[in-house]
């Protein structure tokens, strides 16, 4: 059923949302009764109290994810019941797509329609992790007569989930739909901007038949929560997904403690290549704006250095802007809008800070400002800056913002040394008529994901990460489901 403006207007006015903790399968406060507010970047109104948990909830929800996992209902259930269970929340999903998308749009200002599409592509990951349950199959392997040797995958007991807010439902399902399907008990932190999709989906996942205290959403802060939950001597794995800042001390919580693996899903400040050979200009221009304008910039992959050969880039610079003043910010509950406000002050005051050194040192091609936009206070224009050096911090720097830098080259060598001149690593994007380019750049880009004359290609079948200070191992696929299960060897020797 299509929503009008006015219809989601409204549904945001009926709004009322339940910021409480979901541990062992009921809400609850936090334990000392604090709360924080997440807030409408659009109104700067608070949208609902949060329960801002402590040490000891964290404590709470570990042992409740222990005790589900050691009871078995869900670790030891049948492959077809699991299946079953899975689908049902990809059900559920779909079936509360309208509340779950509001509240992921009003918390950190995502387009409806950008928010419409994220809970879709959750639902689609419980689906595959879903059906993949009675689909795998362990290894036996070459072993001396009298003897067999199997190799088998166990869950690994508790997992913890840390996940930022850029997209709140979609991070939270990356890291839950398959590490509850390699039969895990999960306790889950959400980002202080966003964690009432995360509350509502632990709620849905109850109704789909998932056992009480086999996953728990403890919001709060993350010096507190997120703390306490890498440095636990109960949690069996972290899978992370933030900054790589944050990233770098979860693997310290880790060394202190019992040396939990950590997967981290981290920053990235990824190249857009367009070389004289691009098959097909209209469309890279529409792929470089797709690749850095949505989501207001707020993605990690997001194509934030365009680099142009020599012979294009006048006239795609000229094609890029004319496009570009075509983008019009609005409100993000109009279903017609494609450009949000960023997500809250303090995003907002870095991203101007960034539009204050590229004013100095870069040629602006449009943008460079902030708007007011349907009362809104946090909107960036879109903005291009020109003649970027490698040495620059708009080149180096993740800004997750609205903001393209552009670097020009004259050979296919110089591009593959700007592209891979980054301490980053997540994604590339190539656009080239010649096969062995294609080839040869595929093999020579530092970067977890490179498309080719496309941007960004991201599936549930194909694992998405980051090489260098992008991250640590693989969401997604296969990568996403063993990351989260134990490898075990094991012995018979049945001739004695
Ligand atoms: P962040 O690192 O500030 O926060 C991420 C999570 O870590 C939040 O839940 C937060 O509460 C928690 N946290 C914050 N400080 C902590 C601490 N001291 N100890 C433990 N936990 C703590 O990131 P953010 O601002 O929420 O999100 C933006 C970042 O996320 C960007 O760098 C972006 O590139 C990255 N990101 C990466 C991917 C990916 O797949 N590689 C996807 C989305 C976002």
């Amino acid at each position: 059923m299509y929503l009008s403006h006015q219809d989601w207007q409204a549904k945001a006015a009926a709004l009322q949302a339940d910021g409480n903790a979901w541990i062992d399968g009921r809400r609850c406060p936090a334990a000392n009764g604090d709360t924080l507010d997440s807030i409408n970047p659009m109104t700067a109104q608070p949208v609902a109290s949060i329960a801002a948990a402590s040490e000891q909830d964290v404590d709470i929800a570990v042992a409740a994810a222990r005790r589900s996992f050691n009871q078995g209902d869900w670790s030891r259930a049948d492959a077809s019941e699991r299946r079953r269970i899975l689908l049902a929340i990809a059900s559920q999903i779909r079936a509360h797509r309208h509340e779950l998308a509001l509240l992921d749009c009003l918390e950190v200002g995502k387009c409806i329609s950008d928010a419409l599409d994220d809970v879709e592509e959750a639902a689609v990951l419980f689906d595959w992790y879903g059906e993949l349950q009675d689909k795998l199959f362990d290894q036996v392997a070459p072993a001396p007569n009298g003897v067999q040797a199997t190799v088998v995958h166990e869950p690994l007991g508790v997992i913890g989930a840390v996940v930022p807010w850029n997209y709140p439902l979609h991070n939270a399902v990356v890291k839950l739909a398959p590490a509850l399907a390699a039969g895990n008990s999960v306790v889950l932190k959400p980002a202080e901007e966003s964690s009432l999709s995360a509350l509502r989906l632990a709620e849905l996942c109850r109704e789909a038949g998932l056992p009480d205290g086999v996953l728990n959403v403890v919001p709060g802060l993350g010096p507190v929560v997120g703390a306490a939950m890498g440095r636990h001597m109960d949690i069996d794995a972290i899978g992370f997904t933030g900054s790589t800042e944050i990233g770098k001390r979860f693997m310290v919580y880790a060394g202190e403690s019992n040396m939990k693996p950590v997967w981290l899903e981290c920053g990235g400040k990824s190249p857009h290549l367009i070389f004289e050979d691009c098959p097909n200009l209209d469309a890279a221009v529409d792929a470089v704006i797709a690749g850095i304008f949505t989501n207001a910039g707020q993605v990690c992959s997001a194509h934030s250095r365009l680099l142009l050969q020599d012979g294009i880039a006048d006239a795609f610079v000229a094609s890029l802007v004319d496009r570009i003043s075509r983008l019009q910010p609005g409100d993000p509950l109009d279903p017609a809008t494609r450009l949000g406000p960023l997500v809250s002050q303090a995003q907002f005051d870095k991203v101007c800070h960034y539009l204050d050194t590229g004013k100095r040192e870069a040629t602006l091609q449009c943008g460079g400002e902030a708007l007011q936009v349907a009362g809104g206070q946090l909107f960036v224009a879109p903005t291009v800056f020109d003649r970027v050096g490698p040495d620059q911090r708009l080149f180096r720097e993740e800004i997750f913002g609205p903001v393209l830098t552009i670097t020009r080259f004259s050979n296919e060598d110089e591009a593959v040394a700007l592209a891979n001149d980054s301490d980053y690593g997540l994604a590339a994007s190539v656009w080239t008529t010649l096969l062995s380019r294609a080839h040869r750049l595929t093999q020579a880009l530092q970067a977890g994901t490179v498309t080719v004359n496309g941007v960004d290609a991201v599936s549930p079948q194909t694992p998405f990460g980051g090489m260098k200070q992008s991250g640590i191992g693989r969401d997604y696929a296969l990568s996403g489901l063993h990351k989260y299960m134990a490898q075990k060897t094991c012995w018979i020797h049945y001739q004695l």
